[in-house]
Parts: structure tokens; sequence; C-alpha cells
């Protein structure tokens, strides 16, 4: 049978412990039947579970060297050739978008096994690839029929990418309070089912009661809430329910490498969204909580090289600049009071930590 992607969401979602050989059962069960399916890898960790996977099963393995248009071309002619009907994904980002571009190109179903959770483009149709200067761009890609998550593997990955997971989903409280104020004030409509799935991933996970990252009831949550956060796009349409202020800040902060740490996506806007629920007046004690139980940086600030005023007010306008037409909390205020607030939150977050 052949699945033709004509929705937007994936059919399948199962996140559960030790599933990754249970993929044959969970296609079944759904009613899928495939003659010829290629799984494909990255070189190092995720090439383990795809041999246990292709050994099982008679699936033939394909190892990606990186996720370039060239390993694109190659995976797209070798899925080809040798007539599979289905490519199953499983490793990181990478891999992942690699085989969404491929399936795109070719019209082949993919099921997605992620080997770790640090992102919002779980479940998406946009693909990051590298061209050959080595710069990414963000293509279209097919969106998965399925995204089966095995809990074991994820919770074997490095922590810091659940920490991101778990710190991305902070920024959907202050993407949707931008929502509503880009509803009042310019009038943009509003996706109620995207929005409230977006807010609810994210207090589910504030207010969840033992906040231990490698710990398998919050890792369930922080799937399921990136999972939620990516149907919420989905019905939007666009990354409005998980995507404001926090974002744009966030992007410009990589625009102009401002950064002197290598961190995370997710771990950066984390924390950029405490500086924009204050800009909004709507920070409140349990997202700082959820902040300090899960290890995000408190201050932002203390990610950039400089703090001065004239690198505040040049990221003031790229953040403006990085997204035209998303309006959020920063179209309400001037370059000086983004400073000045910059310079409050600094304070207030002191207050906090002292002992
Ligand atoms: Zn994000």
């Amino acid at each position: 049978m052949i699945y033709k992607q004509l929705a937007y969401i994936p059919i399948i979602f199962q996140v559960d412990e030790a599933i990754l050989l249970s993929v044959p059962e969970l296609l079944q069960r759904n009613n899928f039947y495939f003659n010829k399916v290629v799984v494909v890898s990255g070189k190092s960790f995720s090439s383990n579970y795809a041999v246990q996977l292709c050994q099982n099963n008679s699936w033939t393995h394909f190892v990606l060297k990186d996720n370039t248009f060239a390993e694109v071309e190659r995976l797209k002619q070798f899925s080809e050739t040798s007539n599979c009907d289905l490519i199953i994904a499983i490793g990181g980002g990478k891999v992942l978008d690699v085989v969404k571009r491929v399936s795109y190109l070719t019209n082949l179903n993919h099921l997605s096994v992620p080997t770790i959770i640090s992102n919002d483009g779980l479940i998406s149709p946009i693909s990051v690839i590298k061209n050959h200067h080595g710069k990414t761009e963000s293509i279209s890609g097919m969106m998965p029929m399925g995204v089966i998550i095995d809990l074991d593997i994820i919770q074997k990955s490095p922590v810091d990418y659940i920490r991101a997971a778990a710190g991305d989903i902070l920024s959907n409280i202050s993407a949707t309070n931008d929502w509503i104020l880009a509803n009042k004030e310019k009038g943009e409509s509003i996706n109620d089912i995207g929005f409230h799935l977006s807010r609810s991933a994210a207090n589910a996970l504030i207010y969840f009661n033992r906040k231990v990252l490698k710990d398998k009831a919050f890792l369930r949550m922080i799937v399921q809430g990136q999972i939620n956060s990516g149907i919420a796009m989905s019905l939007a349409g666009s990354s409005r329910p998980c995507s404001g202020s926090e974002h744009l800040i966030s992007h410009a902060i990589d625009f102009l490498d401002l950064s002197k740490t290598n961190v995370l996506h997710g771990n950066q806007v984390a924390s950029i969204s405490l500086f924009t629920l204050f800009l909004q007046d709507k920070l409140l004690n349990v997202h700082v909580e959820y902040a300090l139980a899960t290890g995000i940086m408190l201050n932002f600030t203390n990610l950039l090289h400089s703090t001065d005023k004239l690198t505040l007010q040049l990221l003031y306008q790229k953040a403006r600049e990085m997204r035209p037409g998303r309006f959020t909390i920063l179209d309400m205020i001037t370059e000086d009071l983004f400073v000045q607030r910059v310079q409050a939150f600094g304070v207030y977050m002191q207050e906090k930590v002292k002992p």
C-alpha cells in the first residue's frame, strides 16, 4: 500500500520505552505494508540502531556522511535505483532533514525515528541542507508519515540536547503572548487549536512536579511537548505558535555573531524567553523556577560578547529585521526602552538568585 502525504500531520505517533524494534509491528498495526525498506542513519551511534533494525527485518542500511546537497542526491539516486517504497530515517536532525528532502523530491514515504531531541524541527516540512559554501539553507521537505520515539534511546543522548528541548518549549509562552498582541494591535488571526496546543504543551512541562531531565516521566512530557508544538505550527500554517520575539532576538544574536559560546538553539531561546516574558510583563515565578530546575541560564546577556549600549541597540534593530511582518512586543517599544529593560532585567534576575 502506498501512503501519499496529503495531510500536514503525521499519521503515526508513538512515544514509548524500547520500541525501536517494534517499528514493523507499528506499521502493520496502522495497515501499512511496504516491500522494500531503506533505513538511513548517520555514521556514529545512530548507525548501531539502524543495524539492529535492518538485521531483524532484512532491510537495507544506508549511511549518510553529512547533510549536504550532494548527500541528498546520493540518497535520492540510491532510493530510486533500489526501488524502495519506504525510507526510515534514524538519527539526529541532519539525517531527518536529508530524508525529509529526498522524500519530497521522490514522493517516497518516510518515517522519522529521532535519536536526539533538541529543537522544533521534529515535525515540520522544512529541511535544513548545507550548500557547497558550507552555509545552511532551509528548503521544502516532506512531513514524515510517522514519528516513532524510543525513550530509552533519547535517555542515552547527551543531557544538553534534552535541556535544549525542554528549554525551547518556554518560547511557546512568550510566542503566544506575542500572538495575542498581534491580534489586538494588528488584527492578526489566531488559530485557536494551534494556540492552545502550544500553550498547554509548555504549561504541562512548566507545572510538572519532578523536573529531572533524564527521568523517563519528564522526558516523555518533553517529547510530547515537542510533538504538540509541531502540530500547533502545522495547524497554524506557520511557526507563530512557537516563535515570537524570543526567536527574533535569538536569530539576531546568531546573525550578528554576538554569542561568545556555542550554545544549542533551545538553550539560547529559553534564556531569551525569560527576558521577553519580562518585557511583556508576563514573567512568573514558575517560569524562573522552571529555568532553575532545568539548568537554563537566567540572564541571556551572559551569552553575549558585550552588553554595551551600542551592541544592545544593534541587537534590537536586527531582531526587528529578522522576520518582517511578525508583530511582537519588540514593535511596541523603542530602542532606548529595550536597552533600559535589558538592564532592569539583569537586576531583577540577580535579586531572584540571591540566597
Ligand atoms: Zn526554537
